[in-house]
């Protein structure tokens, strides 16, 4: 299958999967042309996933890495609120990735695309000599001035996040462990549905817009580094400082069994463990009735800078900062 060929698939396939808003040019021109709306904002982002740095082709299955390649886009779009209204497909591709390989890669793209009904606009391919990269472009739209940034969280607002932490990271150290012993999980254990997790995360768009509407998040960002790293980039941004109870933090059932038969530490997994694609995000406490019922808070906002750990075990290193 040539270049060409493959992208005349791909041109079939998402037309599929998600409709062109009206007016709209999609695959097969220079550009793809997007009407503009009035008293909207365009939202757009790019994010690159690199093989052997952000996956190993030998862990992950192509059907899979192709939902990743969508989901931690749009995922940045349901970040500042807004909703996803195209995304574009930029792919290297090494000779040793067959017809069938590409075609499920784009299975999973595409279903994950058809899931938010997001239209593939575009793209570039080209051939690799070595290794695998994939880029993608995402936009989004959103009322004027109603996306939310990273800066507006204010002392007294809570903390909060959209569901369990640790649940990617876990999976993730799963497979790293299972590399090194060759042990195989058994299929609807704990161990399938956290690499499950780490394979195909969701990304929380209709939260992410229930937030931006009026009186909604002052804050707001999606967790891809883990909350202890991300926290930092709300406070650093907003000029604040940050109470959090690690105690609080939302984990489920099935990390919680996982971490405890290890000896794993769960609460250092679901700070630091990353990769959750949750909303973290400051809210005033005035508006604690719009907290989701899978929504938790871990913490307040407070004046000055950094993280003050409340509880948690003193000697790790990702409570090592203590600015206070
Ligand atoms: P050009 O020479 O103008 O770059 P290409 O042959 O690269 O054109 O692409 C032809 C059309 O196919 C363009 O509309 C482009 O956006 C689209 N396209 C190419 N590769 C991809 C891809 N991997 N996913 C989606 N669309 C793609
Ligand atoms: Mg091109």
């Amino acid at each position: 299958m040539g270049e060409f060929e493959f992208i005349e698939k791909i041109k079939k396939a998402s037309l599929e999967a998600a409709d062109l808003p009206e007016g709209a040019l999609g695959i097969g021109d220079d550009c793809a042309v997007i009407p503009q709306e009035r008293d909207m904002e365009t939202l757009v982002s790019t994010d690159m996933l690199m093989e052997g740095v952000h996956f190993r082709l030998e862990w992950m299955d192509a059907e899979s890495l192709g939902w990743k390649s969508a989901a931690v886009n749009i995922s940045d779009i349901a970040a500042m609120g807004g909703k996803p209204a195209g995304i574009f497909l930029a792919a290297s591709l090494p000779s040793s990735l067959d017809e069938k390989w590409r075609m499920e890669f784009m299975n999973g793209f595409l279903k994950l695309c058809s899931e938010y009904d997001v239209p593939l606009l575009g793209g570039d391919t080209t051939s690799s000599p070595d290794r695998l990269c994939i880029s993608v472009t995402v936009l989004g739209k959103c009322p004027k001035g109603h996306s939310i940034k990273r800066s507006g969280a204010k002392p007294g607002d809570l903390i909060c996040v959209s569901g369990p932490l640790g649940d990617s990271g876990t999976g993730l150290k799963l497979l790293q462990e299972s590399s090194l012993t060759g042990r195989a999980y058994s299929s609807g254990s704990d161990e399938d549905y956290l690499v499950h997790k780490h394979f195909r995360p969701i990304p929380k768009v209709k939260e992410g817009m229930a937030l931006a509407a009026e009186g909604g998040a002052h804050a707001m960002m999606d967790i891809s580094d883990g909350v202890a790293s991300d926290l930092r980039h709300i406070l650093k941004a907003s000029g604040v400082g940050a109470r959090v109870y690690p105690e609080r933090l939302p984990m489920s059932e099935q990390m919680k069994r996982v971490c405890a038969a290890r000896a794993w530490d769960p609460v250092e997994l679901a700070l630091c463990g990353g990769e959750d694609y949750q909303l973290l995000y400051t809210l005033s406490p005035l508006e604690r009735d719009r907290l989701a019922p899978e929504d938790f808070v871990i913490g307040e906002i407070i004046p000055g800078e950094g993280i003050l750990w409340d509880g948690g075990n003193p000697d790790k290193e990702y409570m090592g900062y203590r600015h206070f």
